[in-house]
């Protein structure tokens, strides 16, 4: 049976979900219906059964928790990080359940969170792949090695006059746009890294503005919306 509540810490509906049943189903959270010894009419979390509302007031009662629980994090990021992962990879049912659940929660809320994460946190995501390539340098030279590699194995090669003669069959425009090529970027249709040769026929030339609109869609795909067949 479905009894619907008022509830502080949800929207104007839940539905009781008995611990047992939310262990079941994987949840995080469950709903007893039963209000807290602080009279909070809330949710409880699985793990410890405590009142979220209660929680709250942890947070605001100690407000150094949260710091020293990133503390804890951070003193073995690469673990700590690692062994998350790991988890999620071991428990991914529960970690679906668990996203729906709060998205069920939090569903009027939801466009507006998400919107507000992506402008919040695209600077710091930024400045955190900053920080990762200057944390470990090794690993992004390791990285452009590999590129490099990748690129140095490729079949074939072309040579400058192959360059010139491309030019000419483009009419010296871009390949993609009428642009006329002054600068221009020596482009692979098919890209290295997905198999394409390093031979004239897979070479084209691009004006700057589309090399950067490829380079970030599957060859194909683009050549196609842009009304190329290939
Ligand atoms: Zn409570
Ligand atoms: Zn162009």
């Amino acid at each position: 049976m479905t009894v619907l509540h008022e509830v502080q810490d949800a929207g104007p509906a839940v539905e009781i979900v008995s611990r047992r049943d939310a262990i079941a189903r994987g949840l995080r959270l469950y709903f007893t219906g039963v209000p807290c010894g602080r009279g909070h009419l809330s949710h409880r979390i699985v793990k410890n059964w405590a009142c979220v509302e209660c929680k709250k007031n942890w947070d605001a009662v100690d407000p150094k928790a949260k710091l020293r629980r990133k503390a804890r994090y951070e003193a073995d990021v690469d673990k700590n990080r690692e062994s998350a992962r790991s988890w999620a990879r071991d428990n991914a049912q529960r970690v679906r359940a668990n996203v729906a659940a709060w998205q069920e929660l939090n569903r009027e809320r939801l466009p507006g969170y998400q919107k507000n994460w992506r402008s919040k946190n695209g600077a710091s995501v930024r400045a955190a792949a900053k920080r990762y390539a200057k944390k470990y340098p090794e690993k992004i030279r390791i990285k452009q090695a590999n590129r490099r590699a990748k690129k140095r194995a490729a079949l074939g090669s072309y040579t400058s006059s192959d360059v010139v003669e491309i030019r000419e069959l483009q009419r010296g425009r871009c390949a993609y746009c009428p642009t006329a090529l002054d600068k221009f970027h020596i482009d692979h249709i098919i890209p290295l890294a997905k198999g394409g040769t390093n031979y004239r026929s897979n070479i084209q030339l691009l004006c700057q503005p589309c090399n950067n609109k490829k380079y970030s869609h599957d060859p194909i795909e683009f050549a196609r919306s842009i009304g190329r067949l290939l």
